[in-house]
């Protein structure tokens, strides 16, 4: 995965730099989204999804301690 892309096509998922005039050069359309990175564009989760993650294996590791513990 490249990083920095500028630009991507939701049309067609054609990544680059510029679009000119605003269009993609790959299919015409105008439905251009601007990312940062490559990151950014695909690891968009929520703060509360990494939470509710976080307690699942939270809660996991307590009901594997409890069950062994006893
Ligand atoms: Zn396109």
């Amino acid at each position: 995965m490249t990083k920095k892309i500028g630009y991507l096509c939701r049309g067609c998922s054609y990544q680059g730099r510029q679009f000119p005039q605003g269009v993609c050069p790959a299919c015409g359309s105008s439905q251009i989204q601007r990312v940062q990175d490559s990151e950014a564009a695909e690891t968009t989760l929520p703060r509360w999804r990494l939470l509710l993650l976080a307690g699942l294996w939270g809660y996991l590791a307590y009901a594997l301690w409890d069950k062994f513990s006893v």
